[in-house]
């Protein structure tokens, strides 16, 4: 029998996990059966996903540093992947915002539709939670972010996984202070770290053994916790105008990637197909960081002393789907509830949104916390911030798993460019059994 490539075995996993979910709506106690037996399988995977990421950086960064031999590479490479982030990230602004001023979804909703959201989800613990969080966030000031960036300690720094930045910016210090002591004395040390990145990359494969299993159960689990199916219908228009940019973007970096790699843009979605997925499934970038590592350096063929910097740093800093959500979704709230926000507003929510991307965790529904960010800047009534963030509520883990998906998609385009222009993007050198597991002695 032929057998089936890893991205085909997750999808029928995600394909059976909606149809199950959606059965289990129809039968009396079959949303909590899921919830109490389904649904602890997928949360186990994004666990063990989570539970390699630290390392992996740890290990995949030092080794990536420490092969280049020389720091100033590390600047170039450092340079370039921060500006073209920034340039992704204010296309994706950019475009959400004028298609959400072409379109106008939020004209056309009744004010019975405004009620019924705000009604059923004003109170609701997601909204609450979310502006508590985000009135956390605001209380800092302007350079808090980079003093956020520097741990005290290297062990607390590691013991936290939202504090991934801390865990870079220390392993940055780290392989650099290798690459400076000369090859002989860090050979210990150098040796220990390459085989520690084996090691992860080896259990990243044994987690993704289980992969199909555990999108069906992430994928039952979210359609019986769906809200009410009519306000999802409500929500159509605008939740399909982020679509539409999201699927823009996607076709944007193809454009990007065949330009300047000369890689065919349909090979390219083909290899990162099982992260995406998984982007998909989890709707975390940071779950997702390990597999969007292996796919590619292995699958595309970046080398790892560009992937172990750019992939950790972009999971955290560039969220392009999460930002053109924003700027839509910003946009939205303010033409349902008869905001006033002229264009020159709305340059403020691009460079908001610029900057709440970078400070956006890479958790499921991380992206709304910094909404209010944006909301904020423009002015918008702060009583009036629960009603808008209601408003899109019943939408928001769906559109969570596509941006998702984009934020990962733009990572792995922007490692493909950089490495290109260092000339570090080889021939892919994918392990015989990673798409067919059954290979595995
Ligand atoms: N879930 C997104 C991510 O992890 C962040 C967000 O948009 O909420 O990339």
């Amino acid at each position: 029998m032929r057998k089936l490539e890893l991205h085909w075995k997750i999808l029928i996993g995600m394909v059976l996990g909606l149809l199950f979910g959606y059965i289990m709506t129809g039968v009396e106690g079959g949303g909590t059966f899921v919830s109490n037996w389904i649904k602890p399988l997928g949360t186990i995977f994004v666990k063990l996903l989570k539970l390699i990421a630290i390392p992996l950086i740890l290990a995949s960064l030092v080794k990536g540093i420490s092969d280049l031999k020389d720091i100033s590479k590390f600047r170039n490479i450092g340079v370039r992947t921060i500006a073209i982030y920034m340039c992704t990230t204010l296309v994706a602004i950019v475009l959400g915002l004028l298609l959400v001023n072409i379109i106008q979804p939020g004209d056309g909703i009744s004010e019975e539709t405004i009620t019924k959201l705000t009604d059923t989800y004003v109170n609701d613990s997601g909204v609450t939670s979310k502006l508590k969080t985000a009135s956390m966030q605001k209380s800092k000031g302007p350079l808090q972010f980079l003093e956020d960036m520097v741990p005290d300690n290297a062990i607390a720094a590691m013991s936290n996984n939202r504090l991934m930045l801390q865990v870079i910016f220390f392993t940055i210090f780290l392989g650099i202070s290798i690459l400076l002591i000369g090859e002989k004395r860090a050979k210990p040390l150098k040796d220990f770290f390459d085989s520690l990145n084996d090691v992860v990359l080896k259990m990243v494969d044994l987690i993704m053994l289980t992969a199909p299993f555990a999108v069906f159960a992430l994928l039952a689990n979210v359609v019986v916790s769906a809200g009410d199916p009519e306000l999802l219908v409500a929500l159509l228009k605008y939740a399909g105008v982020v679509v539409l940019g999201l699927l823009i973007m996607i076709v944007f970096y193809g454009i990007l990637v065949t330009v300047f790699t000369k890689k065919n843009p349909f090979w390219f979605l083909k290899q990162m197909s099982p992260a995406q997925l998984l982007a998909f499934s989890t709707s975390s970038s940071a779950a997702t960081l390990p597999v969007t590592m292996e796919r590619v350096e292995e699958h595309i063929g970046v080398d790892k002393e560009v992937s172990s910097f750019v992939l950790p740093v972009g999971a955290t800093i560039n969220m392009d789907g999460t930002s053109l959500y924003q700027g839509v979704a910003a946009v939205f709230i303010a033409q349902a509830l008869a905001f006033d926000l002229p264009l020159s507003e709305q340059l403020t929510i691009v460079l908001t949104a610029l900057l709440a991307s970078i400070g956006t965790a890479a958790v499921p529904g991380a992206g709304m916390v910094m909404l209010v960010i944006v909301l904020e800047s423009v002015n918008f009534p702060p009583e009036k911030l629960a009603i808008g963030l209601a408003l899109i509520f019943a939408v928001d883990r769906p559109l969570d798993m596509f941006r998702t998906v984009v934020n990962i998609t733009g990572d792995a385009t922007v490692s493909m460019l950089v490495a290109k222009s260092v000339d570090k993007l080889g021939k892919p050198k994918p392990k015989n059994w990673d798409d067919h597991y059954e290979d595995v002695k």
